[in-house]
């Protein structure tokens, strides 16, 4: 029997876990630090985009084949090491995504009020180390930095009225807190131009279709349009919804700016946030940003940082930190150690991205590990945890807790998340 270890539950982690158990004589070990399975389809995806949330349903095939068992609420590092871990199986894989933010390094990016993306799209999806951020929804102005995909999240999650919450999994208390919010005035910084975002069309087409909020873009920022012909398509699509938005500007209470050529430079504010200084940039011919020297002072209340996310570094575990991602030949970090999906390659691609990797590492360590060196595996892992009385979360006692989330939905809702590990761990009777 061959055993191979994968941490994190996400979608790099069961694209892996497919690909493996479709081999003979394996047990597949996914383990994660909750007691609730995958990753940012549960906490990373919009709670309005549940048709990309339902792809869950192709991970709980693979979780409920013979050969795969899900490992909840076993943090590694905490209850057991990598190099445990290393001892017990013939391979390990860190499937652990990218779950922190890259840091805003300008002045006042601690003040009160400034919050990252992983903190803020964690609290609205109910991510324990998140229920509690409470983010300051009292001001009308709200600066969102970056121009990805996930500004764009941020901005429509905040942009939406009750209602258009309907059928989502937005957790109770961001909908409560959100419903109370004061925003209205969104602005989307971006240190470069509009064809130059990071934005899928999809995603910037959902922006014209908000009921109390409008996008809005300065016809002055957009190229000559003949320019876009150069774009490939889909950017070209993107483009082309910043052109709608600029031609065609709809009064509506709530406003979503595009400030394009912006670059944040300073948070400012008695004890918290109450503007942020930017500087206007130009473009240099590598395409790259650079500060014209003029700045202009955006009032704000709320400062939410979307440049992106890193891998956090496990000691001993060799780690590319201009990249915030481990170091790897394309998944081999270490013999018996490998890394997979955002923790492999850095945060980008969309959630399918990760199939292709996930196979394509997983027929790698398959052809690494051959028969296997008679490793422990599974038993071996179970024994260690009971002896540090660590009682792992298995798969069928996660539909108990999703059970008790569906029951507990109100207004034809999909769940109403647990958003503790406490209550997580009551709803088993723990
Ligand atoms: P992203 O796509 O890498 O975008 C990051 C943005 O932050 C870029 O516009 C970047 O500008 C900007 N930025 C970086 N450093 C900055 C700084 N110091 N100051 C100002 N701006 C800065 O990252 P993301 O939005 O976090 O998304 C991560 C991945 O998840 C992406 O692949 C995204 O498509 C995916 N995602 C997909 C969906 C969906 O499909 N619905 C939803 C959410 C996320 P520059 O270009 O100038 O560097």
């Amino acid at each position: 029997m061959r055993h191979v270890a994968i941490v994190g539950s996400g979608p790099a982690g069961y694209y892996t876990a497919e690909t493996l158990q479709k081999a003979d004589d394996i047990a597949v070990d996914v383990i994660d630090r909750l007691p609730v399975p995958y990753g940012l389809i549960r906490t990373g995806v919009a709670p309005d985009h549940q048709s990309i949330k339902a792809v869950s349903r192709r991970y709980e095939g693979t979780a409920l084949t013979d050969n795969v068992r899900f490992v909840g609420h076993v943090s590694v590092g905490t209850d057991v090491t990598i190099d445990e871990l290393a001892g017990l199986y013939d391979a390990v894989i860190l499937a652990t995504g990218a779950p922190n933010d890259r840091p805003l390094d300008i002045p006042g990016a601690d003040l009160p009020g400034v919050i990252g993306s992983a903190a803020f799209v964690g609290w609205y999806n109910g991510h324990p180390d998140f229920a509690d951020l409470n983010p300051p929804l009292g001001a009308p102005g709200v600066v969102v930095i970056g121009n990805g995909n996930v500004a764009l999240d941020v901005a429509r999650i905040l942009a939406k009225t009750p209602g258009e919450f309907a059928g989502s999994d937005i957790v109770a208390h961001a909908r409560d807190a959100l419903a109370g919010s004061a925003v209205r005035h969104i602005q989307i910084l971006g240190r470069r131009g509009p064809h130059q975002i990071a934005m899928t069309p999809k995603e910037l087409g959902e922006l014209g279709h908000l009921e109390r909020a409008s996008p809005r873009v300065d016809p002055a920022d957009l190229p000559p349009e003949g320019d876009d012909a150069l774009l490939e398509p889909g950017m070209r699509k993107s483009v082309t919804h910043l052109r709608s938005f600029a031609a065609n500007p709809v009064a509506k209470p709530v406003t979503i700016d595009f400030d394009f050529f912006a670059m944040p430079v300073a948070i400012e504010g008695d004890g918290r946030v109450q503007r942020v200084i930017v500087e206007r940039t130009t473009l240099d011919a590598d395409l790259t940003s650079h500060g014209t020297g003029e700045t202009y002072a955006l009032d704000a209340g709320l400062v939410i940082s979307c440049i992106g996310y890193q891998t956090p570094p496990i000691p001993g575990v060799p780690y590319e930190h201009g990249r915030g991602r481990f170091a790897s030949d394309e998944g081999r970090i270490l013999p018996g150690l490998y890394a997979v999906g955002w923790a492999r390659r850095g945060p980008s691609g969309t959630i399918g991205t990760n199939k292709p990797d996930g196979a394509r590492i997983g027929e790698m360590v398959l052809e690494d590990i051959g028969r296997g060196a008679g490793k422990a595996g599974r038993p071996g892992l179970d024994a260690l945890l009971a002896s540090r009385d660590v009682t792992p979360v298995t798969f069928r006692d996660w539909r108990r807790i999703e059970e008790a989330e569906v029951a507990a939905a109100l207004d034809g809702r999909p769940r109403e998340k647990f958003t503790s590990v406490e209550a997580m761990l009551t709803a088993l009777g723990r």
